[in-house]
Parts: structure tokens; sequence; C-alpha cells
């Protein structure tokens, strides 16, 4: 079989429940939805599946759809674009749903069930006591029409269930793993709706498939025994096959499930937190999937040139934090600066965002040591704001206070003697260096640079200098000299 069909136009979308954030499973099976629909010139579609009355939420909703926007995952037609095949939220979709219930019913291919929750229980406990597989035994298959008629008359409460046979085996090609194969046999008579407009997710997601043409279903792994049971449902409709391709779970390093926490971990907070919309996607794209020419670093046109769903894996991709922050990293570097400031001025105070030369000089000296955009306000802090440090900080090594502060003293008169416009990383290093050189680097630019930032780690002390201008770098020397003076005033005095 082939992923693309000569007659069919390329269709397929994602199809999340509105019952919890936006999570990484979602968002992997978008992007892989997303590619395959540009590379073959397709149309992507996104479906809500909220059937579950009490659990579907719009705030889910709302968070799902703004989050794959965010993320730059847009699609040909969804709920809040609409498009030919609407509604696309399952719920508006009644109508459509009841019509082909009522045939399954009229075509005795589904029947109500009336049995109560206590009878199923004991049915069930009747059959795991013989060693069986529990399953619907049946009961109310064979009722007659008066009696199903009577029954709904008095409001007993009902479901109805498709009259699955034995016997059938249930096959379908997935375009990664090859053929799986089930026999009904294992499903029993699975109720497939609530009411007769009021279809469960296997019957309603069968019907949405169909009518909105979708070429191919590509979801996750997780899906493979509702595949199963949508078969046989589409088989009983009548319904044309579609092509699978189910995508393979993702693990942690060790191999091990992902937790809870970083499955629900709603894909939104990546984004909060500085991760790049590219920098995600290109993680993302690697989680079961890589290029044949084995590049790593991706932009999205280079993805869908590449795509290809035959070069998805079987086995789990692995989620690992570490590559992410690579990533992350890659791009923030690759920004240009202009974009990189607008983007970090989501992150700081205002005050800081109004200091545009400051804010410049903080990003291009800072973006190397970001893993992500967030990690600016700490690393870049001292930019803006001198933190209160430690007097001892401003030791090197072995080497006493009261030398530090003779070293602070002579930059600071070769500094007071340059010019504003002379304060640059590079005029400053030809100035000082000679004396560093004579004195000891370390003992001259340690305390020099912990001077300026206040910090253990940081950038050098002349591209801080330039950063901070003339004015600023010498209050900030001068404060260092009087901690230092402070701090051997107090010291005992030795007899
Ligand atoms: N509503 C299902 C889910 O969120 C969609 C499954 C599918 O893609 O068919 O898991």
């Amino acid at each position: 079989m082939t992923e693309k069909t000569e007659k069919q136009p390329i269709r397929v979308r994602i199809a999340p429940s509105p019952t919890g954030h936006l999570h990484l499973g979602t968002v992997r099976a978008a992007l892989y939805n997303y590619l395959f629909a540009k590379k073959e010139h397709g149309s992507f579609v996104v479906r809500i599946e909220d059937t579950d009355p009490g659990r579907s939420l719009s705030i889910y909703e709302n968070e799902i759809l703004d989050g794959l926007k965010s993320l730059g995952l847009h699609w040909d037609e969804g709920p809040d674009i609409g498009g030919p095949y609407g509604p696309y939220r399952q719920t508006e979709r009644g109508d459509i749903y009841k019509k082909y219930i009522e045939k399954l019913l009229t075509e005795k291919k589904a029947y109500y069930c009336f049995c109560s929750k206590e009878e199923l229980e004991s049915q069930r406990g009747a059959m795991m006591a013989n060693g069986l597989t529990p399953r619907y035994t049946g009961t109310c298959r064979h009722l007659s029409d008066e009696e199903i008629s009577d029954n709904l008359k008095q409001n007993k409460s009902s479901v109805i269930r498709l009259v699955v046979p034995l016997g059938i085996e249930l096959a379908f090609h997935d375009i990664i793993r090859g053929t799986i194969s089930v026999m009904s046999d294992t499903i029993g008579d699975m109720v497939i709706a609530r009411n007769i407009s009021t279809p469960l997710f296997n019957l309603a997601n069968v019907i949405d498939d169909y009518e909105m043409k979708i070429s191919h279903i590509i979801r996750g792994e997780d899906h493979i025994t509702n595949t199963s049971k949508q078969l046989l449902i589409q088989r009983m409709l009548g319904l044309d096959e579609v092509l699978y391709a189910h995508l393979p779970l993702v693990l942690t390093p060790d191999r091990k499930k992902l937790s809870k926490r970083s499955l629900e971990t709603s894909f939104v907070e990546y984004l909060k937190d500085g991760y790049l919309p590219e920098a995600l996607l290109n993680f993302l794209v690697l989680l079961g999937w890589s290029s044949q020419d084995e590049q790593e670093l991706l932009t999205i046109p280079e993805m869908i040139e590449r795509f290809s769903l035959k070069r998805v894996q079987k086995s789990g991709g692995i989620f690992n934090m570490e590559k992410l922050d690579w990533f992350n990293a890659q791009y923030i570097k690759a920004l240009p600066i202009k974009e990189l400031i607008e983007k970090l001025k989501v992150f700081v105070p205002e005050e800081w965002a109004m200091q545009t030369h400051l804010m410049e000089r903080a990003a291009i000296l800072e973006r190397e040591r970001m893993k992500k955009l967030s990690d600016f306000v700490d690393l870049a802090k001292f930019f803006f704001v001198l933190g209160e440090y430690d007097v001892s900080l401003l030791g090197w090594q072995k080497v006493s206070l009261a030398v530090s502060a003779d070293h602070l003293s002579g930059i600071r008169n070769l500094l007071s003697n340059e010019s504003d416009v002379d304060f640059t990383a590079a005029h400053l290093e030809a100035v000082l260096m000679p004396v560093a050189e004579k004195l000891g680097r370390g003992e001259v630019l340690w305390p020099l640079r912990v001077a300026l930032c206040g910090e253990r780690n940081s950038p050098g002390p002349f591209d801080i200098l330039e950063a901070l201008g003339k004015e600023e770098s010498l209050r900030r020397i001068d404060i260092a000299i009087a901690k230092i003076a402070g701090e051997l005033s107090r010291e005992p005095v030795s007899p």
C-alpha cells in the first residue's frame, strides 16, 4: 500500500479530546500530521472530540487550539475557521450521527441494551469465575421490537450496542508497523452510543473520519486496540477503509514510560518558560522519526521536505530534556539579535526593557549561556541591578582582600582617565591587560569582574565595562573598595 492514493486527495487530522491540557502526545501527532499534509499537498484538519460531557471543557479546547497556533501548526479546517465538512466539534454533529445509528439499528447491526449495571457486573463475575474473558453476553440482542419500544417509553436507561459477529479477522495494514490483525471474538457486543444521537468515541471517530474524507489516520499507538474495533464499525456501516499510521510511544531516556507529570504537563508551559516554537518542533519531530540524511537541526520547510511516514520508527521515541535544552540553545544562538531582544522583553521587568542599550549588550553577552529565554532574567540581572554579594567573593584565591582593594583602586584610576567614547571592550582591554599581565591576571581581573557584576560567573570584565558604561562601572568599583575597607576595619588588628 502506498502513502498516496491516486484518486483520493490527502486529508489528515488530529482529533484531540478537550479533557485535559495540550500535552506532548497531541503536539507530536499534530506535527506529524501537519508535515505529512504539507509534504503531500493535502489538508490538515482539527476536530474536537468533546463527546464526554463531564470531562470536556472549553478552557482545554482553547488551550489546545491556541497552543498549536503558537507553535505554528496551522490547520486548513477546524472548529475556529470552519471548512467544507464542518462542524468540527463533535457535540455539534448529533444530526449526522443519528442517521448512522438509525441505519445500524434498522439493519439490526446494533441494538438497544437495557441491562443494569448490577446485571452487567454479575455477568462479568460469572464469566471470570469460569475462566472466560469477560464480555457482554448478548442478553438484549434478541429483544422484540415491542419490548424495546416499551422499555424506551418507560424511559428505562439504555445504551446502544453493536452486534459483533464471531470468527471475523480484523486486519489492517499499518504504514509504520505492518499488518496488525485481531479476531473479532475478543471484542464482544460493544457499546457504541449513549442514545440515538450521542455516539461514543469509536463510532463518532469512524463516522467523522468518513464524513470528513480523511485519507490517513496518523495517531499514537495507544489507539491500536481501538483501530480493530473501528474497522468492525466501518464494515458494519459499509464505509471505505482508511490508511493507518500508529506513532510509537514516547519514553524516558532509560526507556520507561514517561511519567504522568511529563505527559500531563501542558505544552504551553514550555512556551511560557522560553522554549522557542522552532526548537520544540525540531525536538519533537525526532521523537520517533529521523531524516534519511540524519540531519538533526531542521527548520520546518526542511522537515516538510524530508518527512515520510515510512521513516517513522516502531520503537519508542526518547524524551530527553537535555536534548531539548540543547536544541533550544541552538535556536536562541541563531536568532537575529533584534528578534531575540523582542522575545526577551516578555520575560524581563519593564524597567529593563526600556534600557535599550543595556538590553542589547546583555542579550549579546548572555545568549551563549541561555538554555531558555527565561534564563535571561537571572543571568542578566546584574546588568540592571547590582545585587548583594559577600565581600569574600572579591578575593582571588589566597591573595588578601587588601591586595584586591589596591588593584581595584589602580584600575579605577586608569578607567577614570578614559573618556565615555573610549569605553569599549576592545579599548579597555588594551589599556588594562598590560597591567593585569604584569601584576597577575587573576589577581587583577577577578576582583574587577566581581566588583562589576557581584557574581561568581559572568561574561568577561571588559564586555561588562562597555555594557555598564563609565559612570556605573566606577560606581560599582567604589562599592567594592568600600566593602573591602569595611571588612578590613572589622578585622582584629594583630598585636
Ligand atoms: N480523541 C482521541 C484522543 O484524543 C483521538 C484519537 C484519534 O486520533 O483518532 O486520543
